[in-house]
């Protein structure tokens, strides 16, 4: 059994509501967390099945075929063939539908978030505020977060306080765009992941995740450019050498030349060059983005001044 019950939950939650947990699946977490999971309403058993998958290039033409008794015996009948039955044990017939709701306030209370999650939309809830001072969300599904509107929502229920969300993994470029703004994304497998029983969060993961949001998200085909969670609007000429910039980062050298820099701009005095992107990064902002570009001598270059984690490069 690698997948543990908290897990396995929230796996199944993903595709929304009513998630199915069956009783095949249930089987080797029986025991005393399943049994109060069933009393606190996160599990709610359902009425036994009364139909069952077709059998595999079956031409019967059925969605699903009936589920019969037959001599003390559940059997899952094909209309076809009788050497296509199958045999259905107590476990086959079982089924639980899980409650979103009551899921989310069992891992709420495990993680010491006292008061009841509050819904902010269809499979998205406000935890509360963490020790690092974080709003923290839960989405039970990545459409959810994904969903028009849901970043400004979570802002709005925050205040002006960082906001984390804690979700299945997102595709790379929804988490940029969460990162654009502000918005750090953790993964349910980071913070939940491997706890056997509980369904406490790792608030560890949560800073450690935030601390990690690059600084620089840099967008090659959208020409766009966010420091610190704001939007920088730079020409066509900087972008280029900031872009080119960041490509340095962690090759050969880390820095191009004044030679290289102008063959890329047709000519374009790189100093001039590197004070007008200077003067950019830092705009509206005293001093904070115009030290990522620095000077070195001999010989003499110019580097960004991100490490490569520190820094988004998109396509
Ligand atoms: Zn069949």
């Amino acid at each position: 059994m690698t997948e543990t019950l908290p897990g396995l939950l929230l796996r199944l939650s993903e595709a929304g509501d009513p998630a199915i947990l069956w009783g095949r699946q249930a089987a080797p977490h029986a025991g005393r967390d399943f049994e109060r999971l069933l009393d606190r309403g996160v599990l709610i058993e359902q009425a036994p099945t009364a139909e069952w998958d077709v059998c595999p290039a079956c031409d019967c033409g059925l969605d699903a075929r009936p589920v019969q008794q037959v001599n003390g015996q559940h059997l899952a009948v094909c209309p076809t063939d009788r050497r296509s039955d199958v045999v259905l044990g107590d476990d086959d017939l079982r089924s639980f539908r899980i409650d979103p709701s009551a899921l989310v306030r069992e891992i709420a209370a495990a993680s010491g978030f006292g008061d009841e999650p509050s819904p902010v939309a269809a499979c998205v809830w406000h935890l509360g505020q963490t020790s690092g001072q974080r709003s923290l969300f839960l989405a039970l599904s990545r459409d959810a977060v994904r969903q028009p509107g849901m970043i400004g929502l979570m802002r709005s229920v925050a205040r002006s306080l960082p906001v984390t969300v804690i979700a299945p993994a997102m595709a790379a470029n929804d988490q940029a765009r969460l990162a654009d703004a502000g918005i750090s994304v953790v993964s349910m497998e980071a913070c939940l992941g491997d706890n056997a029983a509980g369904f406490a969060i790792d608030l560890s993961t949560l800073e450690a995740a935030a601390a990690f949001e690059p600084r620089l998200v840099i967008f090659r085909q959208g020409k766009r450019v966010i420091l610190d969670g704001i939007e920088r609007h730079i020409p066509q000429q900087p972008f280029k050498l900031l872009v080119v910039l960041a490509e340095a980062v962690g090759g050969r050298s880390g820095y191009l030349t004044p030679h290289q820099i102008e063959a890329e701009n047709s000519g374009r005095g790189t100093a001039d060059l590197v004070r007008e992107l200077r003067r950019f990064l830092s705009e509206g902002r005293q001093g904070s983005g115009a030290d990522l570009i620095k000077t070195r001598r001999s010989p003499t270059g110019y580097f960004l001044a991100l490490a490569p984690g520190e820094f988004d490069l998109q396509p």
